[in-house]
């Protein structure tokens, strides 16, 4: 439930009421508004808690969340999250976040190259997964640990933050010594274990929504993470599964306003996992920002007939340094910097 404090609260009697509570078992989650001060409390409300507050003649009213995802709901947090990846990139603000970078790491020399492509076309931030879930089991499953060193070496290198996936509860801590940013795949949206182990970092999460998730369970996902202790969850679209095959997801772009609305967290699309198709990618990538998305993770390759995996839907530097150019006009009719 919500307390929500009255204007003439003092700091010092919403001080009171937060250590009461918080000695009763409860945890508090301040948000200082510009009239009102909030707090988000979370734990099981025994009875009459909520008519014991509001006698307080400081405690305005009290409000209970009516979604089953609290530290994630923005009743309960009004005000926009912005999550900061590390080397001055925050998600969430008015400025949009472009990761971009191959599917897999490959080796150091492709790394590099694509990091310093896309750097130069004006991405914040580089994708490569160490760690890959694929559906054959005869595809390549990643570098692994090898991988997230050459992650680290491009950050050091180009000062650009990392996101890599992690697909293991025992990985988590050394998979979050590396890297910056650790996504959870679609295949991995309900592992509670795994979402349960990134409550315990300090890293951000890059949650993608599960292909057959609905938006509350995706939302629920993101509860696991921050009940846990870890607040700074990205949520990222990247296609759901219908009876669709022209595209190998059928995007869901209607999700992003509604998470957008029903949640504080930032909200990222994933154009490349969302259609398959490179050609499809700078469409949906300037109906993402459109829609209202924070940012965006898009696959970029070297050479994406080469690629070891997602070649298909990766764009190359050149198509990406375009597709830049092209979302830098789209941000500003809809009010965003990038
Ligand atoms: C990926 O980002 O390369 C990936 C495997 O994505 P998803 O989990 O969305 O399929
Ligand atoms: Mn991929």
């Amino acid at each position: 439930m919500i307390v929500v404090m009255s204007p003439e609260a003092s700091e010092s009697q919403i001080k009171e009421i937060s250590e009461r509570l918080e000695k009763q078992g409860f945890k508090i989650h301040l948000s200082e508004g510009e009239q009102r001060t909030l707090l988000g409390v979370i734990g099981q409300p025994r009875e009459n808690l909520a008519e014991t507050l509001e006698a307080i003649p400081v405690v305005e009213k009290v409000v209970p969340i009516s979604r089953p995802y609290k530290m994630a709901s923005r009743e309960f947090k009004p005000e926009d999250t912005v999550v900061d990846l590390g080397g001055g990139v925050q998600v969430g603000g008015e400025k949009l976040v472009i990761m971009a970078g191959p599917c897999a790491v490959e080796g150091e020399e492709q790394m590099m190259e694509v990091a310093h492509e896309i750097k130069k076309s004006g991405a914040h931030a580089i994708r490569g997964g160490a760690f890959k879930p694929r559906t054959s089991p005869y595809s390549f499953q990643g570098m692994e640990i090898e991988g997230l060193k050459i992650l680290e070496k491009v950050n050091r290198e180009t000062g650009l933050p990392t996101v890599t996936e992690v697909v293991d509860p025992h990985t988590v801590h050394e998979a979050a010594s590396y890297s910056d940013v650790l996504q959870v795949g679609t295949r991995n949206m309900q592992n509670f274990y795994l979402l349960k182990e990134l409550g315990n970092v300090s890293r951000p999460v890059l949650l993608k929504r599960g292909m057959s998730a609905t938006i509350e369970e995706w939302l629920m996902a993101a509860e696991y993470i921050m009940s846990g202790g870890n607040e700074n969850v990205i949520l990222c679209e990247r296609g759901i599964r219908t009876f669709e095959k022209a595209t190998r997801n059928t995007l869901d772009l209607s999700a992003v306003a509604v998470a957008k609305q029903q949640s504080h967290l930032p909200v990222i699309v994933d154009p490349s996992h969302g259609t398959g198709h490179w050609h499809l990618v700078p469409a949906m990538s300037k109906a993402a920002v459109a829609a209202g998305a924070d940012g965006l993770l898009i696959e970029v390759h070297p050479r994406p007939e080469e690629a070891v995996s997602d070649g298909p839907q990766s764009l190359n530097p050149e198509k990406f340094n375009t597709l830049m150019k092209d979302l830098k006009e789209v941000a500003a009719c809809v009010g965003r910097k990038m």
